[in-house]
């Protein structure tokens, strides 16, 4: 049975770097958020092994690192976390009710902060061998590459970060980009060119993933030529994008086109009282940076927003 809880006065959806800087905002303003982690407790931040441009890190921040510490923060002024996963919401009705799998929510106010999830190629071979050689994650499956080839697809900075880091391990990291140009930064591109163990192939895409038990090859088409051919390699890691974790808030909430949630300068949605950041409302930017400025504005938005109610 489904139990039912006492109004909060903010429910924040999400614990990536928006989420638990919303978090420690709305601590701070003695609202006692409550922060339903959701499956990826720190974001996708944590599947980063260092991240060199969150400032006060002049030497890089491991991301799992980073995530502890925002979360330690939060809870250090009164930030209660919950891993629990939310399955419904109605904003229909006040206050606010959130379903998570054992429990039913009631808040006076919302903070959405459930990021964005890995894009896949939707390509053959890609889903029979996720776990078998196709990851979309170097921190985590880096190390089982030691001495092997791999393959990296993708053009963004997420593609050349994971390639420079996969050297590590791996003896060649071959680049598989669409277009003949990056679409990462500049310094990350210079990187990428500088490293011996890199060779790229522009204007290519991967066709399929082949292999038996797990990965042996993939086959590649050049974009231009039309030309194909078949390369060997142990592991595919996939960078080629994220789209938003919003499908639950379809029909409740407005969103553009690719699902991003839209909000205005002050993080407020299509719904009073519903506040939303970081990537789940950033088609631009997508920076740990700016979806901690993002959480921190919600948090302070929802805290005005509750002060109104009790006028
Ligand atoms: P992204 O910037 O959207 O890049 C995705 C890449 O994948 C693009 O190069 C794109 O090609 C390619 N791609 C997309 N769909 C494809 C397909 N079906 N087949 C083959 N290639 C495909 O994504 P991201 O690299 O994950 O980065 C997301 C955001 O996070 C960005 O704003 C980025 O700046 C940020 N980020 C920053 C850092 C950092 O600052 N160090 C690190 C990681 C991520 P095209 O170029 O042809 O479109």
């Amino acid at each position: 049975m489904k139990e039912e809880s006492q109004i909060e006065s903010v429910v924040i959806l999400g614990a990536g770097p928006a989420g638990l800087s919303a978090a420690l905002y709305a601590a701070r303003a003695e609202l006692s958020p409550l922060v339903l982690t959701g499956m990826t407790p720190g974001g996708q931040a944590t599947l980063t092994h260092t991240i060199e441009n969150y400032p006060g890190y002049p030497e890089g921040v491991g991301g799992a690192e980073l995530g502890e510490l925002f979360q330690k923060q939060a809870e250090r002024f009164g930030a209660r976390i919950e891993f629990d996963t939310v399955m419904e919401v109605d904003f229909s009705q006040r206050p606010f009710r959130v379903k998570t799998y054992s429990k039913e929510y009631l808040a006076n106010s919302i903070i959405i902060a459930t990021g964005a999830s890995s894009l896949t190629l939707n390509v053959p071979g890609e889903k029979e061998f996720t776990g078998r050689g196709v990851s979309y994650c170097a921190t985590c499956d880096g190390w089982f590459f030691k001495g092997k080839d791999v393959v990296v697809v993708g053009g963004g900075d997420s593609a050349l970060e994971e390639a420079i880091f996969l050297t590590r391990y791996a003896s060649k990291v071959t680049i598989i980009h669409r277009r003949d140009q990056f679409r990462g930064g500049a310094l990350l591109q210079t990187r990428v060119r500088e490293n011996p163990k890199i060779s790229l192939k522009m204007d290519s895409v991967v066709k399929e993933i082949k292999g038996t038990d797990k990965v042996e090859t993939v086959l590649l088409e050049n974009v231009k030529t039309k030309e194909q051919e078949e390369l060997p390699t142990d592991g595919v890691f996939i960078f080629v994008g994220h789209s938003p974790n919003t499908k639950l808030f379809e029909g409740q909430l407005k969103m553009d086109d690719r699902g991003y949630i839209e909000v205005d300068m002050h993080m407020k949605t299509s719904v009073e009282g519903v506040f939303a950041c970081g990537e789940a409302a950033d088609a631009e930017y997508k920076q740990v940076i700016t979806s901690a400025g993002m959480g921190a504005a919600a948090a302070i938005q929802a805290s005005r927003y509750l002060e109104n109610l009790k006028k």
